[in-house]
Formats: C-alpha cells, structure tokens, sequence
C-alpha cells in the first residue's frame, strides 16, 4: 500500500490529539475544553471524535462496506483535497481528470502545486464516453498519482462501467490510486463502484451527503478504501473534522425514517429529470439534451446567453457551463420540485 503515499509521508501517524489512544475518565482536563457547556450548543462543550464510531457504523452500512474501510470527512471535497496531499509531491506528481468534470480536482490539485493532466470525455452528442485507452496510457507516461473518474459524471451525466473501473485500477496497481466520486450516485440506477474495493488495493470511492440526502450544509462525506489506505489518509486528515452538530444531523439522516424519506425525494428527483429532459429536447431554443444519471441536466442552446440571461430575470439561477470550452452553448440545470422545473420549461419554451 505505501507505494501509492508520498514517501516523506509512509511512517506519519498525524497530530497526537487530545482523543488519541481513547483515553477513559470522569474529569476532563486535557484538551483545554471549558468546564461548562454553552447553552447555545451543550453537546458541542468537548471536541468531537474524530471518526464517531456510530456514524462510521451508519455509513458503513448504508454504503455496504466494511466499518475499517470507511474514512469520514468534511464533504467530499475535503477527502480529495486530504487523497491529493497524501498522494502527491508538490511540483513533482499529478492528478489526471477528464474534462468537463467537477472542478474542485483541479483546484485542490493546483492550491497543493500538484500537476493536472488531462485526457477529455468524448462527447457522442446526447452521452459522454471515458477516454479509458487515453487515461491509461496518460496515467502509466505522466507522474499520475491519482485517477479522478467523476460517476455520475458532473456535469456530464454519464456513468463509468465497473468492468472498465476494474480494468484500469489493475493497470494502475502499483503506481496510481483511481477514485471513483460518487457524490450523484443515489440518482443512478448502476451499482456502486464500493463493490471493487475488496479486489483492488488502489480504488477509492468517495460519496457524500450534500446531495442526495440534502444536507450540503453538514458538510459530510466518505471516502471508502483498504483499510491501510484509510488509515494512511486518516493520518493526513484534520485532527477533528467532523463538527458535532454535523454527526449528529448525519446520524439521524442515516437511520429510519430518514432513510426512506431521503429514498422517496430521490425517486421524485428521478421522475422530474426524466420529464425535464423529455420536455425541454421538444423545445426550439434547445439544441441537446444529455443523458443524465445525476439530479442535473447539461443542455445546449441554440443561445445560451440569451437562454441564461432569461432564466435568470425569472428570478431562476442555473449554471453557467460556458467558460468550458467543449460546453460554449451549454447550461447545467440541476432538478427542483415539480413546480420549479415547470417555471424552467415556462421561460425557456417563450425564447
Ligand atoms: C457536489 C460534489 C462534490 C462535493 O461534495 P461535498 O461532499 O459537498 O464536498 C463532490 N464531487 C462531485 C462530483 C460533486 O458534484
């Protein structure tokens, strides 16, 4: 395993918190916590745990992994930027995307002065293919120490084969670690890249609960590997960086009834993209509509400026795709309640 973590990095075991060694007793002064609760938040009087052992047992079988395989975090993005600075040398290694992806990969990379390289999604019209012969053979020439491969693809929509997953990761054995972000994976009907994890040492999937589970503001993620590679990214991680309101908002989403609630939004969600997608392929204004197994759309407009601009004086906000270059005319729709898809079509069917 320790051929995947910067070598300056391989014996670091991280900040000797006041939570190291899981220290037992009745009178608490070892952290310089107060000796009274605030009343605006009494359970947050003591730092937290830093991986709360009932939310990793939550996660761990919500997401059908082994506990030891799961390391929680501060959103998604937080876990990439810790794979980032675990992975890679400053100005020596790098991280491979493929364009139009998510772009915290690159910003973490760039703020960590790791390398970016890049082998472009194939746009086929109304799907995105993954260049997989490009990104092996980028990843095996280039200092590539990390794969990003973004499925349900933001915000492309498209979806990565656990075949081809698998079949990069043992080109890559030995040498980079591919991580399959899942943030959207709820809203695919494909199975979770999770399932590999047993069988390839240098697969990472990341998921979140920004999404699907409608708490962005928490700020919870995981990140699920081998558990040496947990624990090498664990070492890397903040000393607490889970805030306890977070875990106990993450706890309660995890458990019934939330569980069910979180599923029938998805299944509304689901509903409403494909109708979305029906309604707005029908309309003149719209050159393309892509697949999506995500809860967004991606479309082309005959003007986008103009499709934008319009939304936008309806008091609707969607995303600009158009500083991407292959996304000129394009705009990321994500899916609101019946009611806010049907101001969209409202407005764009007047262009
Ligand atoms: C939204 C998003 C994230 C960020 O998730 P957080 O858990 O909120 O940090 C990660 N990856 C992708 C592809 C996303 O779209």
């Amino acid at each position: 395993m320790k051929q995947y973590i910067r070598c300056d990095l391989r014996e670091y075991t991280g900040y000797v918190s006041a939570r190291t060694g899981n220290p037992s007793g009745t009178v608490w002064l070892n952290a310089n916590e107060a000796p009274e609760a605030n009343a605006a938040d009494p359970a947050s009087q003591r730092y937290p745990e830093p991986q709360p052992p009932e939310l990793i047992q939550r996660l761990a079988e919500y997401y059908e992994v082994a506990p030891n395989q799961v390391l929680a975090g501060r959103g998604s993005d937080e876990l990439i930027d810790v794979l980032i600075r675990t992975t890679c040398h400053a100005r020596q290694d790098g991280v491979l995307i493929s364009p139009p992806t998510f772009g915290m990969y690159r910003v973490s990379a760039e703020l960590h002065g790791a390398f970016v390289y890049e082998a472009p999604l194939i746009d086929n019209d109304t799907t995105w293919d993954i260049p997989w012969t490009t990104l092996s053979e980028r990843a095996l020439s280039e200092p590539v120490k990390l794969v990003f491969l973004c499925s349900p693809g933001n915000p492309t929509g498209n979806v990565a084969s656990l075949t081809d997953i698998a079949a990069l990761a043992a080109t890559l054995e030995g040498r980079a670690l591919v991580v399959v972000d899942e943030a959207y994976q709820e809203f695919a009907s494909a199975p979770s890249a999770a399932t590999l994890i047993a069988q390839h040492e240098n697969i990472v999937v990341l998921r979140t609960l920004s999404k699907a589970f409608a708490l962005a503001g928490a700020r919870v993620g995981a990140a699920f590997a081998q558990p040496k590679l947990i624990a090498h990214l664990r070492a890397c991680q903040a000393p607490y960086p889970l805030p306890t309101p977070s875990v106990a908002a993450a706890v309660v989403a995890l458990s019934e009834p939330q569980l069910s609630a979180t599923s029938a939004l998805v299944a509304m969600v689901i509903a409403e993209r494909q109708r979305l997608a029906e309604k707005l392929t029908l309309l003149p204004a719209v050159r393309a509509v892509y697949g999506s197994a995500g809860n967004f759309v991606l479309v082309r407009f005959a003007d986008a400026a103009l499709a934008f601009a319009r939304l936008l004086e309806a008091g609707i906000v969607v995303r600009d795709q158009r500083s991407a270059s292959e996304l000129g005319d394009a705009l990321r729709i994500s899916i609101g309640t019946r009611s806010e898809n049907d101001r969209v079509l409202a407005c764009l069917e007047a262009l």
